[in-house]
């Protein structure tokens, strides 16, 4: 047993109950919640609870030693067997937009806040269990969760960490000890698998579907509460809410929201189910299921074989439902201000703030010192074209493009006879099926290439910090589907060395890492239309 002062030492401050109105049932069964921002409820006890790995920034940034990580208490804290002294469990209750539509109350169906630490290093933090046992908002479903899934969240929430890009993190995964049957393709074909639970780790958990359930019910007074909660506790430097600060608010989600975009699009991650109940107000990448990464650049790629037809969460529409999503947030909060203009004019200005926020990044990835309007344009334009030309991967692409030497680029390349696969062989690797390159491609190639070199020509930053720079924000090693699918086919073997291997390469994506060299490789052809590897559904 855990040396009781470890334990003890650990402080609960949970204002998110403290503060807001729950619901007087205690019972849990499920129901419609009126009138409370959440409802008590215990995780369940599981049969044989065993730990898979932690994150250890995320233990120490909690102040977690790692003997208590690697304790016996922190598995059964960590997969719901136990209670820390001071943590007040309860679920959230939420509305949603489902796939455009109206949803009603969705809730924290599997997800059970245990309490929230003040830490020295980041301040507030909620900690959460994913996948232990239902919950007054778990609806048809029984608030479990799946291995495969829970790796799919445990690795890609750390990794989106390490990249830089604003997440929910995660503390631990652990295995239930138990089965849970989950019919994945929808299509008749239940099977037994492990259960697991991911702790995941953020500021707040609140959602825009937090907002939207009490405006869509009419309850104002629960409404406010929630907002003046929110900015007070997430948003102190704007001030003591009132109608004023509500739009300040509202301006700051815009904008945080369309950084994480950028972010997204930078990187090519594809969050698969941008449901506004999937949408956090703080601005973090939340809810991690049938996510992906681009491989090929495809703009209407979408891992979620569940919006295979509908095509709305592809990763070229992404910035567009993000403001869609922000639209529906301002009109849940409108009646707080009673004045649709300010709203609006916020989300006039997220266009404005999109294109700028791209140009930065796509500058950024090009190693220029600037986005320049009179040439930058066509250069980015012309790129998009090229890239989604013939099948080319995107993270070898940007990281090899580095490794040109573009600053000697053959007097007019675009009409010479020089060979583009000798010039531009570090880009060769980028390409998924070489029989593409034909000769369109090959001239598109050489003319783009020509105009980035003159642009190169005309910037300001030498060779060095040209190169430094797109390294630092075109990251050699991403979450690629197909090795989350290896790890996982590994773990549900009962081997977890991929799991910790995947983890540590991701901890410096943007490092060469030599040795590693095959977490950066494109997906192999075996994996191109694999369940797991780029089909995933909403099951899990
Ligand atoms: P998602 O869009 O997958 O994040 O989930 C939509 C809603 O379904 C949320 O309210 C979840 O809490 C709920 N949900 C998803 N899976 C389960 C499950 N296995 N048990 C209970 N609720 C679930
Ligand atoms: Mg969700």
């Amino acid at each position: 047993m855990l040396d009781k002062r470890i334990i003890e030492s650990i402080e609960f401050d949970n204002q998110f109950v403290k503060n807001l109105p729950g619901d007087p049932e205690k019972n849990n069964f499920r129901r419609q919640v009126e009138g409370a921002c959440y409802s008590r409820v215990h995780p369940v006890k599981t049969a044989g609870p065993k730990r898979i790995i932690h994150s250890k920034e995320m233990a120490q940034d909690l102040g977690f030693s790692e003997e208590f990580c690697e304790s016996d208490t922190f598995v059964r804290v960590f997969s719901g067997n136990a209670l820390m002294p001071g943590m007040d469990p309860f679920a959230m209750c939420y509305g949603g937009h489902q796939f455009g539509n109206w949803a009603g109350q969705l809730g924290d169906g599997r997800a059970i806040n245990l309490g929230e630490i003040i830490t020295p290093a980041s301040g507030r933090q909620m900690l959460q269990l994913k996948g232990s046992g239902p919950t007054p908002y778990s609806r048809n479903a029984d608030g479990l969760a799946v291995l495969r899934s829970s790796i799919r969240e445990f690795l890609c929430s750390e990794a989106m960490f390490h990249l830089g890009i604003p997440t929910t993190r995660a503390l631990s995964l652990v295995l239930t000890g138990e089965q849970v049957e989950r019919d994945m393709f929808y299509d008749g074909h239940p099977k037994l698998e492990p259960g697991a639970i991911v702790c995941r780790v953020a500021p707040s958990f609140i959602r825009f579907g937090n907002f939207e359930i009490f405006s869509s019910r009419g309850d104002l007074k629960v409404l406010k509460q929630l907002a003046d909660y929110t900015i007070k506790t997430d948003f102190p430097h704007l001030g003591e809410p009132c109608p004023r600060v509500y739009v300040k608010w509202f301006e700051e989600i815009c904008k945080k929201t369309c950084e994480m975009i950028i972010h997204w699009m930078r990187t090519g991650f594809v969050h698969g189910v941008m449901n506004t109940d999937n949408m956090s107000v703080l601005g973090l990448t939340i809810d991690y299921g049938p996510y992906g990464w681009l491989e090929n650049f495809d703009p209407g790629w979408t891992p979620n074989t569940t919006d295979a037809s509908m095509r709305r969460y592809t990763f070229g529409n992404q910035p567009q439902i993000a403001l869609w999503n922000l639209a529906q947030l301002g009109n849940a909060i409108y009646p707080l201000i009673q004045d649709a203009s300010p709203l609006q004019d916020t989300i006039n200005e997220y266009h404005r703030l999109y294109q700028i926020g791209f140009n930065d990044m796509m500058a950024a990835k090009l190693g220029l010192s600037a986005f320049n309007p009179l040439t930058d344009d066509s250069l980015i334009q012309d790129l998009m074209t090229l890239l989604a030309m013939i099948e080319t991967d995107m993270t070898i692409f940007y990281r090899s493009l580095a490794h040109l030497d573009i600053d000697h680029l053959p007097e007019d390349f675009s009409k010479s006879d020089t060979d583009i696969q000798t010039f531009a062989r570090p880009l060769m690797d980028a390409y998924y099926r070489p029989q593409q390159i034909d000769t369109p491609y090959r001239e598109h190639l050489k003319s783009w290439l020509e105009q980035y070199a003159r642009r190169i020509h005309s910037d300001p930053l030498s060779v060095e910090s040209r190169r430094k720079k797109m390294n630092h924000t075109n990251p050699k090693y991403v979450l690629r589907n197909y090795l989350t699918q290896l790890a996982i086919e590994k773990a549900e073997q009962g081997d977890f060395s991929m799991i910790h291997e995947l983890l540590e390469v991701m901890r410096h994506p943007y490092d060469e890492q030599p040795g590693k060299e095959t977490f950066a490789r494109k997906r192999p052809d075996w994996a191109r239309v694999k369940p797991g590897c780029s089909m995933l559904s909403c099951s899990s």
